[in-house]
């Protein structure tokens, strides 16, 4: 098994100023892994913001419909019974973010993390309406006057504007956006969405704007984890000691081995671009949160200096130590397998899900005789059509000879619908051979027939007199 990573916590160095509870001033810079991220982020947000408004079966595609207790997601509907598909959901979500973590650290968070491609946006909007970093430094020094209020203001219309769409596209996934919109541009919204429309404008505002990477730094767990996840063989971002210590200025044209130095300029530029405000050189700290701004900037010195690019890069411990690079390790392994199996299940789960849905209660009441001398139980039958289209359903009950049914048998139950019946089940005194058996109710979808036909069965109890 190989060895853990230490992952340290170093207390965040923040540049120029240097104190922990000055704001950190980023440097803007260019590279592959930042054009990666820009990809990938415009994808993701494009996801976001026009999924909410695409529609399927004259129906809003995806929406998680609280008031009616139901998640539409393009043409299917799952109902509060389908909780543990949800579940599932979740812990293969969680247990692929393990496997991600093991495999190449953080890189959801460097590349898809809400947190941080909101604040990547929030910084590119900053940098659009302030300059780049000595220019934000210069402002903020600034008295204020007309530029300062302008650049500013500039920003945070830039901001509020963003808070707003993505505050409303997140309302838009829980209540039907195209109704919301237009009652919002009739000043006819609902208190509860102009309360959550302002809850989520103003958490993208402060998270984004004026948090960012605070929200990872303390109040995000995940980063806590990770010396946990990590071991010898996981890809993180690295700075290359052996090849950039001892560190150091130097003239451009005096070759590393000229200067008695390695290749790390000692430029600050990693320091400057990091989103946290950490220096990579340290090792791996808990504050970094994979986003390979330091890669890409100190490749940019590299190929100013005409060295070889990677003296930050995405190295695991063993290949910095000279070893090679291991990546299907038997840990990973164990996980890929566990995932494969649960991604499997859940699919299985969703495809073969039933589409009818039986609740079946009986009366707190024992026993009856009725008028024709049987004995009788009372049940409450609840129905639910799971499918996107109308069903009718067959309604039955067996496990005892001759018995008869006060209840109505056959329902036409719409798309989505719920119906309770009331059913009484009735068994003459002979046909009862214990005081309590058991009785199985069943639904059948009327429209399909033989063992391919949709069929939910319940198992409820039926009571009879002491001495049956
Ligand atoms: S950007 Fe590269 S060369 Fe400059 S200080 Fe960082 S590691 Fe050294
Ligand atoms: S150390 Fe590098 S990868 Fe980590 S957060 Fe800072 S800039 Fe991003």
């Amino acid at each position: 098994m190989s060895e853990r990573i230490p992952a340290t916590n170093i207390p965040v160095q923040t540049v120029a100023p240097a104190h922990n509870a000055e704001p950190i001033v980023t440097k803007s810079f260019r590279g592959r892994y930042r054009n990666l991220r820009i990809a990938g982020g415009g994808l993701l947000f494009g996801l976001y913001f026009v999924t909410v408004w695409l529609s399927w079966d004259g129906r809003q595609a995806v929406l998680w419909d609280i008031s009616q207790r139901q998640f539409h997601i393009f043409g299917a509907t799952f109902w509060p019974q389908d909780l543990t598909l949800l579940t599932g959901g979740l812990v293969i979500c969680a247990f692929g973010l393990f496997f991600i973590t093991v495999l190449a650290g953080r890189i959801w968070c460097g590349y898809s993390c809400p947190q941080s491609m909101w604040t990547w946006l929030f910084l590119w909007v900053e940098q659009f309406s302030e300059g780049d970093r000595n220019q934000r430094l210069k402002l903020d020094r600034a008295p204020w006057g007309v530029t300062k209020l302008w650049r500013r203001g500039q920003k945070h219309v830039l901001w509020l504007l963003i808070s707003v769409a993505t505050g409303l596209t997140f309302v838009g996934y829980f209540t039907p956006i195209r109704p919301l919109v237009s009652e919002l541009v009739a000043l006819e919204a609902g208190a509860m969405s102009l309360f959550w429309l302002f809850f989520f404008t103003a958490a993208t505002y402060l998270n984004a704007g004026w948090l960012r990477e605070k929200v990872c730094l303390h109040m995000c767990p995940y980063g806590r984890f990770q010396s946990v996840m990590l071991d010898d063989d996981s890809v993180v971002i690295s700075y290359d000691a052996g090849r950039g210590d001892p560190r150091g200025h130097r003239r451009r044209e005096l070759a590393p081995a000229e200067a008695g130095l390695g290749d790390c300029i000692d430029c600050q530029q990693c320091v400057q671009v990091c989103p946290t405000g950490i220096d990579i050189r340290d090792g791996l700290q808990m504050e970094c949160i994979g986003c390979a701004a330091c890669i890409d900037v100190c490749d940019s010195v590299m190929d100013k200096m005409g060295y070889r690019r990677g003296l930050i890069r995405y190295a695991s411990q063993r290949q910095l130590s000279g070893g090679p690079l291991r990546l299907w390790r038997p840990r990973l392994l164990a996980y890929a397998a566990v995932l494969t199996a649960m991604v499997v299940a859940l699919a299985w789960g969703v495809a073969t899900r039933d589409l009818i849905g039986l609740e079946v209660a009986k009366d707190r009441s024992l026993f009856r005789y009725n008028a024709a001398g049987q004995v009788e139980n009372s049940y409450r039958l609840k129905l639910l059509n799971k499918a996107s289209e109308p069903r009718t359903l067959l309604l039955s009950v067996s496990g005892a000879e001759a018995l008869t049914v006060n209840g109505q048998t056959r329902v036409r139950l719409a798309a989505g619908e719920s119906r309770e019946l009331a059913w009484a089940v009735a068994l003459a005194p002979e046909q009862l051979h214990r005081v309590s058996s058991e009785l199985v109710f069943s639904a059948i979808d009327a429209e399909q027939s033989g063992q391919h036909a949709s069929r939910v069965s319940r198992v409820s109890r039926f009571t009879g007199p002491p001495g049956s």
